[in-house]
């Protein structure tokens, strides 16, 4: 299997994965050209079976009509989100704890925190590699790191540096919002996170949906890298660019040497 990501931030979000028969789409925020040409460039116009969404906020929903439109496609989400969305699409329902099978491509939902109707973040499973995909959560609960622990590769939300957000210009109300269980996850608590998941099954770590305001790639990088080192862990960690696609299952050769 092949997962890319198309951009991560509050810009707009998007993964696919593809196998030899199918590929899907894990959100579907980025813009819809932007979308749409990385569809076509991949090769995988044809073979694109379902839409999976993780909440209703924009930069995760922003171009699911149009990606849908004139395709043979549905959408695959709880039900809380997909009343949100206001979508007539066809619609396959899941909940937490679900796991949705597109031609040997698993998507296992898992419920997370966050100020959404019923948001959940996503464990895949295809040819034998696990990802978890864990981003917009206001914390790291039990079941989230279960899931986080058991993959060979870890997306996971680090979306600000504590000391840039309190500096920063937000307003109160929506500092305290993203701070909150039902925020988004901090550099620390990110870092926090991967010291207790990450285990002998992980081969690389990727740190998504980083602020724009309030982070830079390189203290989120930093924070995780330090606080794996401590650990003991000498496992490298890269942040997703905000806009550009990359391919999350190829991992530098020297990660895989050095990887636990
Ligand atoms: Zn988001
Ligand atoms: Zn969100």
């Amino acid at each position: 299997m092949r997962l890319y990501s198309l951009g991560s931030g509050s810009s707009g979000n998007g993964f696919i994965v593809e196998n030899a028969q199918a590929a899907v789409l894990l959100d579907c925020g980025i813009a819809a050209r932007a979308c749409q040409s990385a569809l076509r460039e991949l090769g995988l116009v044809e073979r694109l079976g379902a839409v999976v969404i993780s909440h209703e906020h924009t930069d995760h929903i922003r171009s699911v009509a149009a990606v849908l439109r004139k395709r043979d496609c549905h959408i695959v989400t709880t039900a809380g989100t997909y009343r949100s969305l206001r979508h007539d699409a066809p619609w396959f329902p899941h909940q937490a704890g679900d796991r949705f099978t597109e031609s040997g491509i698993e998507v296992t939902f898992v419920g997370v925190s966050h100020d959404a109707a019923e948001p959940c973040g996503f464990v895949i499973d295809a040819d034998g590699t696990r990802v978890a995909i864990f981003t917009d959560l206001g914390y790291v609960s039990e079941e989230v790191l279960d899931a986080v622990s058991s993959a060979d590769i870890i997306v996971l939300e680090s979306n600000f540096d504590t000391t840039m957000l309190k500096r920063g210009g937000y307003p109160a109300h929506l500092k305290r919002r993203i701070q909150s269980p039902v925020g988004h996850l901090s550099n620390d608590d990110c870092a926090s996170a991967l010291v207790a998941a990450v285990n002998a099954r992980t081969r690389g770590i990727w740190l998504a949906h980083l602020s724009h305001n309030n982070n830079t790639p390189e203290l989120a990088v930093n924070t995780a890298s330090d606080a794996l080192r401590l650990a003991g862990f000498g496992i490298p960690v890269q942040a997703l660019p905000r806009y550009e696609r990359v391919e999350i299952t190829r991992l530098p050769a020297r990660q895989l040497m050095f990887g636990m």
